[in-house]
């Protein structure tokens, strides 16, 4: 329990440090999640072979979701993705619902659910959350800082 006790020893003389300057300000580079104006979950399938669990979950995210956006069929890749897959659009306060909702009922497709903070490039790529197999990101289609 030594090194316990030096942790909180350190945390401790980190807040005596912030009591003596004024309010604590945001330390550089953490960004807000207040900035994420929407979620999109890509949900991905063969369409050879598993473009019914797609239906399926289409059908059955449709029911129990009737705000989140659900868009067209990607048969052949678009944009930075390189599988076939169709988005769903929702507002930030769904994710809580919908984040575990995919979790159980994916069907074992792959999912990516990103955020919109005006960054593609760090939306699909830093800021992205995979359910299932990771698949490959064109990240040379994708605008916005490195
Ligand atoms: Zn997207």
């Amino acid at each position: 329990m030594v090194n316990g006790w030096q942790y909180g020893q350190g945390a401790r003389l980190g807040c005596l440090e912030q009591s003596m300057t004024g309010a604590p300000t945001p330390a550089a580079g953490i960004a807000d999640p207040q900035g994420i104006a929407l979620y999109h979950a890509h949900i991905y399938y063969d369409p050879a072979s598993t473009r019914h669990q797609a239906a399926a979950l289409r059908e059955q995210l449709a029911m129990a979701f009737p705000d989140a956006r659900l868009g067209n069929w990607h048969d052949q890749p678009v944009g930075p993705h390189t599988q076939a897959m169709y988005q769903v659009v929702f507002q930030p306060e769904r994710l809580a619902a919908i984040l575990p909702w995919l979790m159980l009922n994916r069907q074992g497709l792959a999912v990516l659910i990103h955020p919109e903070t005006g960054n593609d490039y760090a939306d699909h790529l830093r800021h992205a959350a995979w359910l299932g197999a990771v698949l490959a990101i064109k990240a040379e289609v994708l605008s916005g800082a490195r």
